[in-house]
């Protein structure tokens, strides 16, 4: 708890509870790259007080200031991802499940290069099929 308070704090952030408690969800299910109906229905349990709203716009801010990013596979939601070095995901058809994957990026498409003379600061990749749980 006092890493997170801490993390918030370095990021600018007010270090309230609920947006601790919402870090610290994001922490606990990186994997997972929760929607955030998700992060509300698990949170608002434990804590009766927390809104949609009030999870939805403290992403917002985390995502603004670097500690989460969105990842927008779907097309039709925004899935919450804490870890926010450059990685591919893939998307299973069937379940629904966003996993990581350990895909290389080609050499020319790395972070801080430039493709055509455009300069890479953020790379999102995807793939689209059927995990390994459901195959
Ligand atoms: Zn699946
Ligand atoms: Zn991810």
């Amino acid at each position: 708890m006092e890493k997170l308070k801490r993390t918030l704090k370095e990021s600018g952030i007010k270090p309230t509870y609920q947006r601790i408690k919402i870090l610290d969800f994001m922490r606990q299910n990186a994997r997972n790259h929760p929607t955030v109906e998700m992060i509300y229905a698990d949170l608002a349990k434990e804590i009766p007080t927390m809104s949609l709203t009030t999870v939805y716009n403290t992403l917002s801010t985390f995502i603004e200031k670097g500690l989460v990013c969105g990842v927008t596979i779907t097309g039709t939601e925004v899935r919450y991802d804490f870890n926010t070095e450059s990685h591919h995901h893939f998307l299973c058809k069937k379940c629904g499940q966003i996993k990581d994957v350990d895909v290389p990026c080609s050499l020319s498409a790395q972070k801080g290069n430039l493709i055509d003379g455009h300069k890479i600061e953020e790379i999102h990749g995807y793939f689209k099929g059927t995990c390994k749980d459901c195959l």
